[in-house]
Formats: C-alpha cells, structure tokens, sequence
C-alpha cells in the first residue's frame, strides 16, 4: 500500500500526464508519461526508470540522433511585464 509522502492520503491512482522536462532553458515535452497520482492533493509520483527514459530521450534529441514527433512554438513572456 503506497502513502502519499505529500499529504499522507493513501488513495494514489495510476494515471498518464503530460511531463515537461526542463534542462538549460531547453525543454521537452512528453505527453501520456505513466506516474501515480495522489486523489486527494494531486502529487504526481514518477518511476524512476519512467523520468530515466525522458532523460535519454532529451539527450537523444539535443544530440539531434533522434527526431521528435513534432515540436511547438512557446510563447515566452516576463511576469513583471504582464499586464493586469
Ligand atoms: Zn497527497
């Protein structure tokens, strides 16, 4: 039986999310990533060798030996020049 180490809530369900890996001011998307998440606070667990294949697949893809599916342009903006 798994505990949510966040909240303590012992209702965690398997699910897919959508998980942004972040390295460098360079970013990868991957949707439908496995993870377990809390019912109640919705902390989101990750296998380890879950985020290791993100990983490899990030450097893959810098090391450009492998091509993504496809990429998105992100709009990028400064919090202290958005307007209220
Ligand atoms: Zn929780």
């Amino acid at each position: 039986m798994k505990v949510c180490s966040f909240c303590g809530n012992k209702n965690i369900s398997e699910k897919k999310t959508q998980y942004i890996y972040k390295h460098d001011n360079h970013f990868l998307l991957v949707n439908d990533v496995p993870c377990e998440e809390c019912d109640y606070c919705g902390e989101q667990y990750f296998q380890s060798k879950v985020l290791k294949k993100i990983e490899n697949d990030f450097l893959a893809l810098q090391g450009s030996t492998r091509q993504p599916k496809k990429s998105i342009l992100m709009p990028v903006d400064e919090f202290s020049e958005i307007e209220d």
